[in-house]
């Protein structure tokens, strides 16, 4: 596919060069045209509409597609005691990081108040109550929340299926074993289509980006810039606190080991997660150390794989950061405490549809956004302030991912210690 063998054409140059540094260039080129040429480039708009279009058109295929195959990879029998309370450690703690995410939204007050942008952008939706929100997860028809786009309870029928063909791939019964695995096959089989389809949008990202900037800054101006410092200040900010309230407070009063020594082996897969921005691919890093922490290698083995999948806190506190910004941007105000609800249940269920792979916490924000009245509609101020956060994404993507693969780790030492499976002597001997 990638064409090795075959000469070097005229344009080769640009799918070598690294895409993060291409889309950084489109950022910072979008800013310099805008602000050089103003008005005059406002034809450029289509180019970013394109991007925005892509986007969405792989919004539903992906959650149906890895949430299926996220919840019917966890197979019933490994769903013990063990795999529970992984599990709810790692909601709460995803739900935490969103808490933290907002929090650190609503005290930074991120917003590039892209007014003149705003009456185009998204409705904003009417808030309706708690118990009609938590009602209107559970969908009366599948056919009609997939057409019109209504992400929870997209979200909660991928999950209930996927957890129902788990069931249906290690039934006794060899037809139903069959009709499992061809289903999971299917959907398996989509996903790679869709990761395949989202890598090629990617090779356009960084014109969509260009264009979508150049507009923004072409109608708001230099002003905006200060905005996305800010947006990453809160961002890292967020990830530290998390850290240390979250993981360290486990570590030390929930697991009552010493967080010196987690960190001695803990630093490898998060330095590792950083550079590489994938928790599948630091994966045999992040095992490596839960083996050297002493972890039973029953627990980790289903933890980890598991976490790589499901658990990331970090993307979770980008979310909950970005959201804000975007909502501040456009409507000029943040969540009301509903929408706040709507963001905690949405973001923490998308961080389980958030393949661990490079950038794919800015795709799922998308259905964040949505789920709030903020659409990522071509041609609104959603569209320009989202595009700005794609712009940095790189950056704020480090960071969440080191979190995400420290949070795995984390969760399965305590987990492990708390159910005797933690090799103590490994901590004795080096301890503090
Ligand atoms: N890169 C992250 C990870 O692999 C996912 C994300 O983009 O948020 O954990």
């Amino acid at each position: 596919m990638s064409g090795k063998n075959t000469q070097k054409k005229w344009y080769s140059w640009y799918f070598e060069f690294n895409l993060l540094y291409r889309i950084l260039i489109g950022l910072v080129l979008g800013v310099v045209l805008g602000l050089v040429f103003k008005e005059k480039i406002l034809w450029v708009q289509p180019f970013g509409d394109l991007f925005v279009r892509l986007l969405k058109m792989i919004m539903m295929p992906i959650i149906l597609s890895t949430l299926i195959v996220g919840a019917s990879s966890v197979s019933p029998a490994n769903l013990g005691k063990v795999g529970i309370r992984v599990i709810i450690f790692y909601l709460l703690t995803s739900a935490v990081a969103v808490v933290i995410g907002l929090v650190m939204g609503a005290i930074f007050h991120p917003s590039a108040e892209l007014a003149s942008l705003a009456e185009a952008a998204g409705r904003e939706a009417k808030a309706p109550t708690l118990a009609q929100t938590l009602l209107n997860i559970v969908p009366t028809s599948v056919a009609s929340v997939i057409v019109n786009e209504t992400i929870l309870a997209v979200i909660f029928f991928a999950l209930v299926f996927g957890l129902g063909l788990s069931y249906l791939r290690v039934a006794k019964d060899e037809r139903l074993k069959k009709a499992g695995d061809v289903i999971y096959t299917f959907f398996d089989g989509l996903a790679e289509v869709i990761m395949l389809i989202i890598k090629g949008i990617m090779q356009y990202a960084p014109f969509g980006v260009l264009a979508l900037v150049s507009v923004v800054f072409a109608t708001n101006g230099p002003k905006v810039i200060g905005s996305l410092g800010i947006v990453t200040a809160a961002c890292f900010i967020g990830y530290a606190i998390h850290i240390i309230v979250v993981y360290c407070g486990m570590v030390k009063f929930a697991g009552k080991l010493s967080i010196k020594r987690f960190f001695k082996d803990a630093k490898d897969p998060f330095i590792t997660a950083f550079v590489t921005r994938s928790s599948n691919g630091t994966l045999p890093v992040t095992m490596e150390a839960a083996d050297n922490l002493g972890v039973h290698k029953d627990v980790y083995s289903f933890s980890l794989p598991l976490g790589a999948t499901i658990n990331m806190d970090g993307t979770a506190i980008y979310q909950g950061v970005c959201a804000t910004f975007i909502a501040l941007s456009v409507w000029g105000h943040g969540f009301s405490l509903s929408q706040m609800g709507i963001i905690i249940i949405t973001a923490t269920l998308a961080s389980i549809g958030t393949a661990g792979v490079p950038g794919a916490g800015a795709i799922m924000l998308l259905l964040v956004l949505d789920s709030v009245g903020l659409p990522v509609v071509a041609g609104t101020a959603v569209a320009g302030a989202y595009a700005m956060i794609l712009g940095i994404d790189a950056l704020l993507d480090m960071g969440r991912t080191a979190l995400n693969v420290l949070g795995d780790l984390s969760c399965t030492t305590v987990v492990a210690k708390s159910m005797k499976e933690l090799d103590m002597a490994k901590w004795e001997k080096q301890a503090v």
